[in-house]
């Protein structure tokens, strides 16, 4: 049995569509270069697996495993990695792939992190931006979608751990149920 997960604010081929574009944007961007994309889990699971295969430059793959929300809603704006890179990413073109950049604390926190251990260049891939709710500034070279001011799930996106597995985006409402 199908259950229903309500009305998607980004559809299954909007994303689809949007990620070809990114996928193209970046291998024009890196044509002559080697470049290292590092998914941020669990929230980039998804995406990062769709981006990399739209990408037609020589590309290693590496993970960071982040911890920001707890399993909640709100943002406690404390951000613990609890599994480091196993790549060296010094001299290297490096891109980061995040899910969503809402305040942009962590964003800002894995930046100052990676840019330590000197790599050539550093770059963000995000799906989703909130600009909103950012409450410190943080480039994104490459976006997917900007979305308001909503708790999405869904293509990666969590609430307390469940809806990662949606295809598509949809957007909770206050007691935690989709709309
Ligand atoms: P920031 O540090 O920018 O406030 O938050 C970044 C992280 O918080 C994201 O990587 C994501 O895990 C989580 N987050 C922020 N907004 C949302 C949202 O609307 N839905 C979900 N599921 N997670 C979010």
């Amino acid at each position: 049995m199908t259950r229903i997960f309500g009305k998607p604010l980004i559809s299954q081929q909007e994303i689809n569509r949007r990620i070809k574009d990114l996928g193209r944007r970046i291998s024009e961007d890196y044509q002559d270069r080697d470049v290292v994309m590092i998914g941020v889990l669990k929230g980039a699971f998804a995406f990062f697996a769709d981006l990399v295969r739209a990408i037609q430059v020589p590309v290693e793959l590496d993970f960071l495993v982040v911890s920001s929300y707890q399993g909640s809603s709100k943002s406690t704006g404390r951000v613990k990695v609890i599994s480091d890179l196993t790549v060296d990413i010094k001299g290297q073109d490096v891109i980061v792939v995040e899910d969503i950049v809402d305040s942009g604390l962590t964003l800002s926190f894995l930046k100052k992190k990676l840019l330590m251990r000197h790599p050539n260049s550093l770059r963000v891939c995000a799906l989703l931006d909130k600009p909103e709710r950012r409450t410190i500034n943080v480039p994104i070279e490459y976006v997917g979608f900007t979305v308001p001011n909503k708790y999405v799930v869904g293509y990666g996106l969590d609430y307390q751990n469940r809806y990662r597995n949606l295809p598509y985006i949809a957007v909770l409402d206050q007691d935690g149920e989709q709309e």
